[in-house]
């Protein structure tokens, strides 16, 4: 193994380094560095991950996060601190479901008493159901373990709605049937959804919401830390139960970094392969967790369609999954990009070897302004931007382990989504989580350099 160091980096024992730079890990880096501690970042791909951003020009359009849920309080905050406050505006953003493909719209409880698909009772035990577990606030989802979508949904909705109506969700979202996907998630989901819907108000940010990641970034790097984009982590080396080392690789060689403290926040499946040496439990564990590779499509067109819109495609033929048009992100630019909105597709998959992740960019563009056109009329597209998300949300599947964020191995801590299963993922849930890991690594040392404010 290459021993040598990083050259031109201050690396070594007394440094924490964090693997991603997500918002989980980012936001692990920036605490640490407000403790006093030294931190680098290594980072395979763009600073952000879901959280990073097209660059057209000066105008960002977010690859992946779009949205600040009005119920993600932790999000909200950690903007404020940033200082991006003044730039968050709320739009209201009118969902609903494609179908043969046709809008059926699904915002308000009135839309749902007159949702075709199902029949009118079982419409009216959905809108009954909704208004009584919202309104308290509080679901106890520690009731639903070991239950499955299909077997909750059948009970509490009826078998036509789990049919008709969840069945063809959780497809369209995961490739698997609802009988395999965890009941705990899908009504953390659906709460969550429906009470940001009772307000009816979706935030984003002015310029871009990739602003947290860059806005975490600078803060990191203000405090002495490192960033280091374009450079994976192929291993985490463990010995003896502790951590000795990572091998890194950038502008395409390979080195040996001597580290005793690594905070993991890349997806468990990218982590199983850089740590081999993870005792057999808890790399057991981190398997148990499957992730899902997705196809995020982005067309600049030229006129605005339908406006704030997000459309679950329930038509399984359809080149994509769900569908969100959002016209104010190009607020600013119409006129320089000859654009007045953008339309943004998620296909998730059940695994790489499906059609549309073998398509090129260029097919699965076609296809996709074919089958968006079907829908919204005639598109003229003047940008696209095709992202391949190998490893973009875990599979909800029943029973998911807990995964400790202070591991077994001395100087190993985990962050990310994925260690606050079966919530369903939100950036103040990984903010959360990199909150939790910075925490736990300042209890267990000590800082290198005095406290920053
Ligand atoms: C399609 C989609 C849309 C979403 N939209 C929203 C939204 O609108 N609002 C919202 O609040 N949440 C949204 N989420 C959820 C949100 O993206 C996540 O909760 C959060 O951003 C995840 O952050 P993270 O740091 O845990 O993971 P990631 O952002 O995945 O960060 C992990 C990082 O690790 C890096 N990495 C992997 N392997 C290595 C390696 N070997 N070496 C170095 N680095 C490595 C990856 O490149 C990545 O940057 C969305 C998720 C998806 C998939």
């Amino acid at each position: 193994m290459d021993r040598e160091l990083l050259g031109g980096f201050d690396m070594g024992l007394n440094r924490v380094f964090v693997v991603g730079a997500g918002i989980s890990g980012l936001v692990v880096a920036y605490r640490l560095a407000q403790k006093g501690f030294r931190v680098t970042v290594f980072e395979s791909q763009d600073v952000g991950g879901l959280a990073s951003s097209y660059y057209i020009g000066e105008m960002r359009i977010p690859k992946t996060n779009r949205l600040v849920l009005s119920s993600d309080r932790k999000t909200q905050k950690l903007i404020k601190e940033l200082g991006l406050w003044k730039r968050v505006f709320w739009r209201p953003l009118k969902s609903g479901i494609i179908y043969e493909r046709e809008i059926h719209p699904l915002s308000s409880p009135l839309d749902l008493l007159r949702f075709k698909l199902i029949n009118f009772w079982d419409r009216v035990r959905f809108a009954t159901f909704l208004l009584r577990t919202i309104l308290p606030l509080s679901y106890d989802l520690s009731k639903l373990e070991g239950l499955s979508v299909r077997e909750w949904a059948v009970e509490e909705l009826g078998q036509e709605i789990a049919d008709k109506l969840i069945e063809p969700l959780i497809l369209t979202k995961f490739g698997l049937s609802s009988d395999q996907i965890s009941a705990a998630w899908f009504l953390d989901r659906l709460l969550s959804e429906s009470r940001t819907r009772i307000r009816n108000r979706w935030g984003f940010i002015r310029g871009g919401i990739g602003q947290v990641a860059e806005k975490l970034a600078e803060r990191i790097e203000g405090l002495g830390g490192e960033i280091l984009p374009k450079t994976p982590v192929d291993e985490v080396v463990i010995k003896e139960g502790e951590v000795r080392g990572l091998r890194v690789r950038r502008g395409g060689e390979e080195k040996f970094v001597e580290a005793s403290v690594v905070v993991a926040t890349a997806p468990p499946p990218a982590l199983c392969e850089m740590m081999p040496d993870l005792p057999k439990e808890l790399s057991k564990m981190l398997r148990a967790i499957r992730y899902a590779p997705a196809v995020l499509g982005c067309y600049l067109i030229k006129e605005r369609k339908r406006g704030f819109v997000w459309l679950a495609n329930l038509d399984r033929d359809s080149s994509f999954g769900g569908l969100f048009e959002i016209p104010d992100y190009l607020e600013g630019f119409s006129d320089t990009l000859g654009a007045s909105s953008v339309v943004q597709t998620t296909t998730y998959l059940e695994s790489e070897g499906e059609k549309l992740w073998r398509m090129s960019e260029e097919e699965i563009a076609e296809a996709q302004i074919r089958d968006i056109a079907e829908i919204f009329g005639e598109v003229e597209v003047v940008w696209r931007g095709i992202y391949k998300i190998p490893h973009s949300l875990p599979i909800f599947l029943q029973d998911l382990p807990k995964v400790p964020q202070k591991t077994e191995v001395s100087g190993l801590y985990f962050a990310g989504i994925f260690t606050t299963l079966p919530r369903s993922p939100t950036m103040g849930l990984a903010a959360e989580s990199g909150e939790r890991a910075a925490e736990l690594v300042a209890q267990d040392l000590k800082p290198q350099r005095p406290t920053n404010p």
